[in-house]
């Protein structure tokens, strides 16, 4: 899930205290993703090639890589945790301190992600290496009895690392690996699917893109937010709720009356079906008439 994903759901629905803790981590992972990848977008050089949430299928299980750097001959799965506080690496595992805690090993689930990887590549006959790195990207974290050997990069070691991959890289031409890799690439993760969220339990009506407040229809063609006094577009409050439920419900088609279930009723069918006709394309016929947003690549 995405950052925008977990933030329509939370507005949207009453999530109980597992999945609020569930969606916190998330979250937080989400955020050292980012963190991670506007580092690499600053400091690696042009011949190294990243490729952003790589998923595959091996085995009949799926694999999802954070970030997976080709360089040279070579893939690097990188795996990035934003863990907080003081943990230990011990022999039989990986613990959280104060209070003492095993937690599932970061590098034993990365070793996993290594042995799939490789099978991948052989199936796409690319005859690369893999190596994989723990990276711990939160300043605030401390990983007592690590050892050098250890495939790990603490916060501290950020840059240095990114610039011994700079040194590393001098072949330019990954076009015909990164054709292979994309081409075996899962578009759509399982888990996703997975969310089975309740259409009719949605809050309904059309959110702010300030705030976490509502939108009130204001003029013919303007709404306000009711709660920071934000002014909108309707053109910009419908291509949004779209988006939302296009990202919350990707199997369903977007409708004409689901559509207006979902913002609340807030226009007639009619006022909504002339502004769908100008920001999206419609298919179908009339019965089973749904629309794509227009210029929209990654939702339709
Ligand atoms: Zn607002």
């Amino acid at each position: 899930m995405t950052i925008s994903e977990l933030e329509f759901l939370e507005r949207r629905y009453d999530l109980d205290r597992e999945q609020q803790l569930e969606l916190e981590l998330e979250r937080k992972g989400k955020v050292g993703e980012f963190y991670f990848k506007s580092l690499m977008d600053n400091k690696l050089n042009d011949n190294i090639a990243v490729i952003t949430d790589y998923r595959f299928e091996s085995g009949g299980s799926e694999c999802q890589i954070d970030f997976l750097i080709v360089l040279n001959n070579t893939c690097i799965i990188i795996e990035i945790k934003n863990f907080y506080g003081d943990f230990e690496l011990r022999d039989d595992g990986f613990y959280r301190l104060n209070p003492l805690r095993k937690i599932k090993n970061p590098l034993s689930q990365t070793e996993r992600a290594e042995i799939m990887l490789k099978n991948q590549l052989k199936r796409l006959n690319l005859n690369l290496d893999v190596r994989y790195y723990v990276v711990f990207v939160n300043d605030q974290c401390s990983l007592y009895q690590l050892t050098r050997d250890k495939p790990i990069v603490m916060a501290s070691q950020l840059n240095r690392f990114l610039e011994s991959l700079n040194e590393e890289a001098y072949d330019k031409n990954h076009s015909y690996t990164l054709k292979k890799l994309e081409s075996a690439r899962l578009k759509e993760s399982r888990y996703n699917l997975e969310l089975k969220l309740d259409f009719s339990q949605a809050r309904k009506g059309l959110t702010c893109q300030s705030c976490s407040g509502w939108l009130e229809v204001e003029t013919y063609n303007s709404l306000k937010c009711q709660s920071c006094g934000a002014d909108e577009k309707i053109e910009n409050a419908i291509r949004r709720s779209i988006t939302e439920m296009k990202t919350l419900f990707p199997n369903d088609a977007i409708t004409l009356s689901r559509l207006s279930e979902w913002i609340g009723h807030a226009y007639t069918p009619s006022k909504l079906r002339r502004l769908l006709n100008v920001i999206c394309h419609s298919h179908g016929d009339k019965k089973g008439r749904h629309y794509t947003l227009k210029g929209d690549n990654t939702l339709s």
